[in-house]
């Protein structure tokens, strides 16, 4: 089975063609890749299309497709709008029709979804998520996202989850107002990148360890990731992104995650059980075009 994987950032569409068996589900091969700035929606889709259609000649083609777009996206199956980018700031994206775009330019079945669902799912079927029907995958880094595992399938529902948009008690000691355009101080826009360098004056990557900011950054996310285990349940919580794989940022979420509960939700009760709740993902670099090729094989049952 060849599939065309794209991993659609708005910074940029990394583009791979893989090989996968969708009978025994062991981890893709990448046979060739690509990195696409994105433009705008036509120069950047034709782009993509073009990448595919000349690495797969000498293969017979690409057999299936699957996509994890950065969002909001429309997911819902019946809507006429399924498959575009809903509300972006990102100029001459809100509306723009990725999916369709792309399954009539490859010809294929295409599966489409978020980039954090498309992540989480290519952690389910091959990274830190093995065998977990009830987990969460966080990404922190420009923005907040999350994808939702749920009862051993992604939630969907009237859209798709949006755990980076929830409002959380502020800590008292932050005086920043916060840099989210539609909430302000919600998780994103306390703790996302951007917040930590209007914040601190300095980008996150130019603070030291032991610098006041990762505490902080520490507490806001534990206090989501507290919200989120009481409201969903997880039994582990992935935490990725740029700021996200931080060393030691997991382990410390977990830590004070732990304290936010305050000794209310076992088993996270226990320390043993506690620790390692929250942990990076495993499939790294490579997690965003791994994880649109584990949507693409869905494809492979229906
Ligand atoms: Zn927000």
């Amino acid at each position: 089975m060849i599939i065309a994987a794209i991993e659609a950032g708005g910074t940029k569409f990394v583009c791979g063609l893989l090989k996968a068996d969708c009978t025994d589900y062991s981890a893709p091969t990448i046979l060739a890749r690509t990195s696409i700035p994105t433009t705008t929606p036509a120069e950047t889709l034709a782009a993509v299309a073009a990448f595919f259609a000349a690495e797969s000649r000498e293969r017979g083609g690409v057999d299936i497709a699957g996509v994890g777009c950065f969002g909001p996206v429309d997911l819902h199956p019946a809507s006429p709008g399924w498959g575009r980018i809903t509300s972006t700031p990102k100029p001459g994206w809100s509306g723009a029709d990725v999916a369709g775009t792309l399954r009539d330019a490859l010809g294929v079945p295409l599966a489409f979804d978020t980039d954090v669902n498309a992540a989480a799912y290519g952690e389910f079927l091959w990274g830190a998520a093995r065998g977990l029907k009830n987990f969460i995958y966080l990404t922190v880094g420009t923005g907040i996202g999350g994808g939702v595992f749920s009862g051993g399938d992604l939630v969907h529902g009237l859209s798709h989850p949006e755990l980076g948009h929830v409002k959380l008690a502020r800590l008292p000691e932050d005086a920043y107002e916060g840099g989210c355009p539609y909430h302000k101080d919600c998780l994103e826009g306390l703790a996302s990148g951007p917040a930590i360098e209007k914040r601190w004056g300095r980008p996150g990557m130019e603070l030291p360890p032991g610098h006041p900011a990762w505490e902080l950054e520490a507490r806001y996310l534990a206090r989501a990731v507290a919200a989120y285990a009481l409201v969903l349940s997880p039994e582990r919580v992935l935490l990725g992104g740029g700021v996200g794989m931080r060393p030691g940022l997991a382990e410390r979420v977990s830590v004070l995650a732990g304290e936010e509960l305050a000794g209310y939700l076992p088993p996270l009760t226990d320390p043993e059980r506690l620790s390692g709740y929250v942990r990076r993902p495993a499939l790294g670099a490579d997690a965003g075009l791994i994880g649109a090729a584990a949507l693409a094989l869905r494809l492979c049952d229906e």
